[in-house]
Parts: C-alpha cells; structure tokens; sequence
C-alpha cells in the first residue's frame, strides 16, 4: 500500500501505460500514504463495512480501502484507467470497478447487484470514501444525499471551499444553500485539512476532507422537501437582496404583499438577508408557504 501511493511509484505507473491525466475530469491522484490512512480512519472502515469510492483513479486508495473493508465497489468513468485498475487491484478479491458516471449510478441498487443482496436496498447502509473529483463536488453530492442511498457515512476530499460551507452555521460568511442541504441530511464536520503537496498533479485549490453522518431524521419537519430547498435556493440567490425581495423576485408564485404577511406572520423581519436565516426558520417559511399555496 505505502508504495503504490509514493510519488515515485505513481509516476511510474501513469508513464508506463502513458496515462495522461485530465483536468476536465479532475484527475488528481494521492500520493500521500499518511493521508489515505488517515481518511480511511476517518471513515472507521472496518471489515464488516461495505464501501463505496467514487473515483478510483489508479487504485491508491482504492487498494487501502480493500485491506480494511469487507466490500469495495468503486464507480469510475474514465475507462482508460482499466488496465491500471487491473494492475494495482490485482491482489484484492473483494473490489468491484465498475465504469459508469456516478451522476448516473443509483448506488443501492448496483451495491445490491454486487453483494448477493446482503447489502443496500433496505438492509444494511454502506460508506462512501472518495477523493471527489472537483469539477462536480456538489452536483455529486447533492446525488447522493436527496436519492436517499443507504449511506450511513460519507468521508469525501473536497476544495476548501465546499468543505466550509457545508459545515458552516448561520450568519458566517459561507453559509449557504448547500450549508442547509448538507445539514438537512447530514451531520457535518470538517475531519482535517489537506494541502496541495499531496496531489499529483497538484491542485490549484486548497482541500479539506470532510465526514457527514446522515440523519435517520431530518433536523427540522417539512411538508414539502422541494418546497423548502425552493425556498433556499431563492433567499440564496440574491446575496445582497433582502429576504422579501429575493422571495418576490423568485418565482415562486406570491406577491409581495403575501410574501411580507407570510414573514411577519412568522415573526422574521422581512428586511432580513437570507444568509442570517436558520435551518428552523427556512422550514417555517416553506411550511406556510405549504399552507398558502394548497389553502
Ligand atoms: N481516488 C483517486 C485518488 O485519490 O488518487 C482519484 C481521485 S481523482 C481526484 C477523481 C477521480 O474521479 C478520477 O479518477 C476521475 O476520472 C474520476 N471521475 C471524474 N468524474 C467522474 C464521474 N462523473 N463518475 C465517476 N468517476 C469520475
């Protein structure tokens, strides 16, 4: 393991099969052994757990995953890293590659396929454990958490930024729409920080790898999921709006006549900005939203 994640050893490997790799798939492999230990210790990988890596690259962390675990089942698109794959996995009989894009894949349905049903599907979660490629961090995200996989645990490396909003609290200056997606679903800390130097080729970006454990219940009671990150992604819009003119500029169908009876209904100063408001307060207003616009 120490040696097919040395520097060394994975330019060797990526010269050999003359693999050049893509930015545009953000394909910037570990070369740290420290930190892939540490990220699967993050993740408490035993070798009772299935896990699932989205993105194998050449196998890095691919290969320390399968000492530990009982399943892997790593989902790559980029099929030329196949006869690396092949390389660098040969030793381990319990990993399954699988080349499709992620944010395409329903995991509990392939985890199930791949395990003879014993996992997903309503019986035992799983963990996810990747180093995510950067171009579509929250998109990939956001796929795994609203489909509602049996995930019980996520540990993913992602740039800085992303980490900190998704664990940020309300009023800082990185809470965001995906603040409360994140922590709707999940709960969220930043596990530890990750600097260029380990990546190869490196980054442009700092990264922090980050653990979410879902929720078996969400932290706040809606009526209507969408209706709430609807509501979200509309204070969020316009920053420097203020809650009433973001909602009214939003499309959401009320005026601003409802609009300002619904917040002062609820007690929330119209004038206030999105970002100030809490994950409580973001479902009472999708909750009367709810009930204005069914009434
Ligand atoms: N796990 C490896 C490591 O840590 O060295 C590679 C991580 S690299 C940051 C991201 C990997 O995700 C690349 O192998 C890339 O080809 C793959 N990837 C990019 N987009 C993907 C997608 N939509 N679905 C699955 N894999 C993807």
């Amino acid at each position: 393991m120490g040696e097919l994640s040395s520097p060394a050893k994975v330019k060797e490997i990526l010269s050999r099969y003359h693999f050049r790799t893509k930015k545009t798939l953000g394909q910037n492999f570990l070369i740290d052994g420290n930190i892939i230990e540490k990220i699967v210790q993050t993740a408490g990988v035993s070798d009772n757990d299935m896990v699932v890596e989205i993105g194998p690259g050449i196998g890095v962390l691919t290969s320390t995953l399968a000492q530990k675990a009982q399943r892997v089942l790593a989902v790559e698109i980029d099929k030329k890293l196949q006869p690396i794959l092949e390389e660098t996995l040969a030793p381990y009989d319990n990993v399954d590659v699988v080349f499709a894009d992620a944010m395409e894949t329903n995991f509990d349905r392939l985890v199930y396929n791949k395990s003879s049903g014993r996992f997903g599907a309503g019986a035992d979660s799983y963990k996810l454990v990747a180093n995510l490629p950067y171009y579509i961090t929250t998109p990939l995200i956001m796929h795994m958490l609203t489909n509602k996989f049996n995930l019980n645990t996520l540990v993913i490396m992602v740039q800085k930024e992303v980490g900190m909003r998704m664990a940020a609290s309300p009023g800082s200056k990185d809470y965001g729409a995906l603040t409360v997606a994140v922590q709707y679903y999940t709960d969220a800390e930043i596990a530890f920080k990750v600097p260029k130097t380990v990546f190869y080729p490196r980054p442009e970006v700092d990264s922090v790898v980050v653990k979410l454990r879902t929720r078996r219940t969400p932290p706040v009671q809606v009526k209507d999921e969408n209706l709430l990150f609807q509501v979200v992604r509309a204070a969020f819009g316009k920053r420097r709006k203020t809650l009433l003119n973001a909602l009214a500029g939003s499309g959401i169908d009320l005026n601003k006549k409802q609009w300002t009876d619904l917040l002062k209904g609820l007690e929330i100063d119209p004038k206030r900005r999105g970002e100030t408001l809490s994950m409580k307060e973001f479902a009472s207003i999708a909750n009367e939203l709810y009930n204005t616009i069914t009434a």
